[in-house]
């Protein structure tokens, strides 16, 4: 049995015992407990009306034609790189293996591809683990399961996808005050679980390097988010992309450019904010991802950065149109649906602006379908 009331009880014992927490070690609990975390737990995707209700819907649930564009972007990329020998094909967070067979079907399309390549999965989840397992028995590539990125991943080639994993990775937050910046931790008092302010600011050593490097100009209150996390997994995988071959590309939410001191991190369940704190494990926490860190981890591990451009621009540049016009032609029942997902993806007011794309590649290579087409980048919101 697990209980939510008990990984609340068991946190705030644990800050009662050794002292407050930080934002970072609160989400990375609240969300990968062995017991209690939220994606341990359960299958939260899905829509809002599902018979068994999901707490939010991503790309490749949307529509097959997601995975589908980003299996030919990475086909296309191994063959532009003369097929490479041994690909390895990494996805982190593949939730319930949605992406990964849509891919792996597209990808039929480069000769000789399939028959080399191998599969990694990325996931703490087991409940989620089950259901890859499911959906890809049939897909005839060999597939491992590994908890999290780690070593072993740096011999060969490496085609790595991630959509909506970034955001989930646990981010620390640092307020400004007329002392200086400070933490915001987790404290608990009576078993209540609050945030403080560490009473100490940080010496500008401690803090992340482009907030050290000098934001003035915030205001006080304003908060600046870092995820040390999901810098240094960026920073590891395009190492591994500039020694090796192979491109990377990574989609998630988030912002071009750091407009503000504005936190987003942010608690959802049932297509709902719910707050931070009241019910860990009970709730998706995930924040915008600060894109322009992400691309600087890129360069600083090595590899040419592409991007962000949004996705909008990226699966419009990659075809969706047309794809969706030849499935409805094949198909004229599923016209209607297929347009409707076609506006979802990529419409600006629905995935199309806010969500973006950023790739890396080897240092020879300076280009990519989806990302060179003049005034993508400066679309990018
Ligand atoms: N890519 C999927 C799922 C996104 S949700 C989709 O687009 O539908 C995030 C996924 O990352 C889930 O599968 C979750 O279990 C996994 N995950 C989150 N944090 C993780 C971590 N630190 N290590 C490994 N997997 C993680």
């Amino acid at each position: 049995m697990t209980s939510r009331a008990t990984l609340a009880g068991r946190i705030a014992a644990l800050i009662e015992a050794q002292g407050p927490m930080s934002v970072a070690q609160f989400m990375s609990i609240a969300l990968l407990d062995p017991q209690d975390g939220y994606y341990t737990t359960r299958d939260p995707f899905g829509p809002r009306k599902a018979a068994k209700g999901g707490d939010f819907t991503t790309a490749p649930e949307i529509s097959q034609m997601f995975g589908e564009m980003l299996g030919l972007w990475l086909a296309q990329a191994w063959m532009d790189q003369g097929c490479p020998k041994n690909p390895r094909l990494v996805e982190l967070g593949p939730g319930r293996g949605t992406l990964m067979a849509d891919i792996l079907r597209a990808a039929k399309v480069a000769p000789g591809f399939l028959s080399q390549v191998d599969v990694v999965l990325v996931e703490a989840s087991p409940v989620l683990r089950r259901m890859q397992q499911e959906k890809l028995a049939a897909s005839g590539v060999p597939i491992r399961w590994q908890a999290q990125f780690g070593s072993g991943l740096d011999e060969r080639p490496l085609l790595l996808v991630a959509n909506e994993f970034f955001d989930a990775l646990p981010l620390r937050q640092y307020v400004k005050t007329a002392r200086g910046w400070c933490e915001r931790m987790v404290t608990a008092r009576d078993g209540m679980l609050g945030f403080a302010l560490a009473p100490v600011p940080l010496p500008p050593a401690a803090l992340p390097r482009d907030l050290a490097a000098g934001l003035e100009g915030a205001p006080e209150g304003g908060v600046y988010e870092s995820s040390p996390a999901a810098l240094a997994l960026a920073e590891d995988i395009a190492r591994i992309v500039a020694g090796r071959g192979g491109a990377a590309l990574l989609v998630d939410y988030g912002y071009q450019t750091r407009g503000g001191f504005g936190e987003t991190l942010q608690a959802v369940g049932a297509h709902q904010f719910a707050d931070i704190l009241a019910d860990p494990g009970g709730n998706d926490l995930s924040a915008h991802i600060d894109f322009a860190a992400l691309a600087a981890a890129g360069r600083q591990g090595g590899a040419t950065v592409l991007g962000p451009v949004t996705q909008g621009s990226f699966l419009t540049a990659l075809g969706l149109g047309e794809r969706a016009a030849s499935l409805s032609t094949a198909n004229p029942d599923a016209a209607q649906s297929l347009q409707t997902a076609v506006e979802r993806l990529a419409g600006p007011s629905q995935m199309g602006s806010l969500f973006k794309a950023l790739a890396f590649l080897p240092p020879a290579f300076d280009s990519a379908p989806g990302f060179n087409a003049p005034g993508f980048a400066g679309a990018a919101a």
